[in-house]
């Protein structure tokens, strides 16, 4: 049976490229032919939700017409078809259980450190399967990079590594966590008394010996990130700041806004954000950054009310809620913290500097929740930024909350897989929060050659990105990609073959950010957007309609 599937599956694909790469229009009479042969067989091999799927959208086709379509109509109008057809084939490939993959759910995300490929390649297969997002690195240095927007939940390093070794690793990535809790593991072929006693002091929460077996790493791993689970229930304050963290004003918001409806009173919010803070990482380190952080998170917190409520958002952004205050009073409050703490000078290494923020300001009305009431004030700090940086704003209610943008480009010359991306984008969750500009490109050169991507976007770009391509193979325009300016604006997802390692580790290699063996599931791709996605936005996406 999966053999006349897959016989299928290569058919509609065959059709549906001729039908992309001809300038020859579609007619309806071809889209009907098309359709009609879907629901007579596809039901007969077992693809019931294919065949109904087929014998649906003929109802809007003309069986014997020469009208034409419009390319990119017919792609949409197929696209739910496309996507059932994707999906049984990817099912069938998917070897092993796979629980099917709890879209939707968010996943807890372990990062893995290590520069053996095929371990790396086997614990992550096993740790998805197990229903973790997990986030490979081949090398140290990219997650290390990486560990604030990522916010693991656990990280596994391996010991030894050419490039580094994994003890350093260790020190370095609790160096930068400071007192935030993520457990780490490591994992070593040396299991030798010393290397186990080092990796402790270092403050590693457990040590695996290799080779290991599976179900009891698993479980260990599990041990950990429930460890986690709990504390982070537990904690509402962040450590580093001291100010309420963002799992608190989840817990405190709702109460908050009931009360003001109540009172009938004002409220406002101020979402804060610190000026070109990478620069002051990237040129002073991290301890340099994490003092500023501390520093603006006390002046913060004697600037204000007693009634008034601070929290760290995340990385260097806060959220200050405002109760009885209107935003033209917060907005002075804002002012005036903004002029002491642009006032304020640091040192480091014998140089000096100093920092700034801005802020955007949104006022709580009745029907607002929380999205509305965060989105307003946000999109109100994205037009302080490109006004300039280091002002205060308040949203201006005449123009409602505009989304972000994220750039998606999908390079793969497989026109099923592009057809489908596109829609998984669109009908996303995300798209709640973030406005797609989606471009498709059938290969490499297309992508390259299009001005698409080029200089003056400030805004982040996200690349899927098909490892064969015709003419230029997929790792020629990853390492294309890479030498571009600013190349943080690029988070890259590479689609390959599956379990070669090769492939892989070539990929890893020269920069991706990911990897996703082909065939995947879509809800596999979409809960590593979430976590990608997160990391380029500092979004969170709401789940459930409770979620906040
Ligand atoms: P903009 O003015 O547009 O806001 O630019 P920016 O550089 O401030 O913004 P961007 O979001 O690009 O960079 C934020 C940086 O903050 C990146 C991240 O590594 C760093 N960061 C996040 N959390 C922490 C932390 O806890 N400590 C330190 N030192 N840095 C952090
Ligand atoms: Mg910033
Ligand atoms: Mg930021």
């Amino acid at each position: 049976m999966n053999k006349y599937k897959s016989i299928l599956l290569e058919k509609a694909r065959t059709l549906i490229s001729e039908w992309t790469k001809n300038d020859r229009p579609v007619t309806h009479r071809e889209v009907y032919k098309f359709l009609h042969s879907l629901s007579g067989t596809a039901p007969t091999i077992g693809l019931t939700e294919l065949g109904a799927s087929a014998a649906c959208l003929i109802k809007n086709v003309k069986e014997d017409s020469d009208e034409t379509w419009l390319k990119d109509e017919l792609f949409l109008f197929l696209s739910d078809l496309l996507t059932i057809l994707y999906e049984e084939d990817a099912n069938m490939a998917a070897t092993g259980t796979g629980s099917a993959a709890g879209g939707g759910i968010s996943k807890q995300l372990v990062i893995l450190i290590d520069d053996d490929t095929a371990l790396l390649m086997y614990i992550k297969d096993e740790l998805e399967k197990q229903n973790y997002a997990v986030i490979a690195f081949a090398e140290p240095e990219r997650a290390a990079a990486s560990l604030f927007d990522l916010e693991p939940d656990c990280i596994i390093i391996d010991v030894h590594m050419h490039s580094r070794n994994g003890l350093d690793v260790l020190t370095d990535l609790k160096r930068k966590m400071k007192k935030r809790f993520i457990p780490v593991i490591m994992i070593s072929v040396d299991s030798s008394k010393a290397t186990r006693m080092k990796s402790y002091e270092l403050g590693a929460d457990d040590f695996i010996p290799k080779p290991f077996d599976l179900d009891e790493f698993s479980v260990r791993v599990r041990r950990q990130t429930e460890k986690k689970r709990d504390i982070d229930e537990l904690v509402m304050i962040d450590e580093l700041t001291r100010v309420f963290n963002r799992k608190y004003l989840r817990d405190s918001f709702e109460r908050i806004r009931a009360q003001i409806i109540r009172e009938k009173q004002h409220l406002s919010a101020a979402v804060i954000d610190l000026d070109h803070f990478k620069k002051i990482n990237d040129k002073y380190g991290h301890l340099a950054g994490d003092k500023v952080l501390v520093r603006f998170a006390d002046l913060l917190k004697r600037s204000i009310r007693p009634s008034d409520l601070p929290y760290r958002f995340g990385g260097e952004e806060f959220l200050l809620l405002l109760p009885k205050t209107e935003a033209e009073e917060a907005k002075k409050v804002l002012e005036r913290i903004l002029a002491e703490f642009s006032e304020v000078t640091f040192s480091e290494g014998g140089e000096s500097f100093s920092c700034t923020f801005s802020a955007g300001i949104a006022q709580f009305e009745d029907y607002m929740d929380y999205h509305v009431l965060m989105d307003l004030a946000d999109s109100t700090l994205y037009e302080a930024k490109k006004k300039g940086r280091g002002r205060v704003l308040i949203n201006d209610s005449s123009s409602p909350a505009r989304k972000k943008v994220l750039h998606v480009g999908i390079i793969d010359d497989d026109p099923i897989i592009r057809t489908i991306l596109q829609d998984l984008f669109r009908k996303s969750r995300l798209s709640k929060r973030l406005e797609f500009d989606i471009r498709l490109f059938q290969d490499g050169m297309s992508f390259l050659e299009s001005d698409w991507y080029g200089d003056g976007k400030d805004d982040e770009f996200f690349i899927i990105l098909d490892g064969v391509l015709p003419e230029m193979d997929g790792i020629e325009v990853l390492k294309k990609i890479r030498q571009l300016e600013d190349q943080k604006k690029y988070t890259v997802i590479m689609l390959t073959a599956r379990k070669s390692e090769e492939d892989i580790a070539k990929a890893l290699h020269y920069g991706a950010d990911d990897y996703l063996t082909k065939p995947f599931k879509l809800a596999e791709l979409e809960s590593r957007l979430q976590h990608l996605i997160k990391r380029v936005k500092h979004i969170e996406v709401p789940l459930k309609s409770t979620d906040i």
